[in-house]
């Protein structure tokens, strides 16, 4: 057997996401995606809401993240984000609730919405409808 990565996902919640069988994660960082094996050059990268795609022996499946960090180590992928979700845990209505409810804070002129705030739940929402199709 090749040699495999472990990988630990943690959340403000605790550790969401843990498994030790990963042969690729592909990771969208501030600086563009990058792809992570056994044996990678340790390194910290900032992570962009978007997804970790995690290859495993006998399967893939992607994880919807928000901001966040990940540490590479040779061994060792540490995923460090505020939150995380495995496409299949994706909960789409809901989803497409808090989609309409940031949308309706950015329309708002009468300037009583955080609008930045309103732009990052817009991301995250996006963010989890896309990926739960992804799967
Ligand atoms: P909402 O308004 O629906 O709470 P949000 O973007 O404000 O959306 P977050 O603050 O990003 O929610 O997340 C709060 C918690 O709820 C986290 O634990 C996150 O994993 C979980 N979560 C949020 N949205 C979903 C979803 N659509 N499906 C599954 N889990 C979700």
């Amino acid at each position: 057997m090749s040699n495999t990565l472990s990988l630990n996902i943690v959340t403000p919640n605790g550790s969401v996401y843990d498994r030790d069988d990963v042969t690729l994660a592909v990771l969208q960082t501030t600086a563009g995606d990058i792809g992570v094996m056994y044996g990678h050059i340790p390194t910290v990268a900032a992570l962009e809401i978007g997804y970790a795609k995690i290859n495993f022996d006998g399967g893939s499946e992607y994880i919807a993240v928000s901001e966040g960090f990940v540490e590479v180590r040779q061994d060792k992928l540490s995923i460090i984000v505020q939150t995380a979700e495995p496409a299949n845990d994706i909960d789409v209505s809901r989803a497409e609730q808090a989609k309409s409810k940031a949308e309706s804070h950015l329309n708002d002129s009468n300037g009583n919405s955080d609008i930045n705030r309103a732009k990052r739940a817009l991301e995250r929402a996006n963010n989890r409808i896309r990926v739960a199709n992804l799967q």
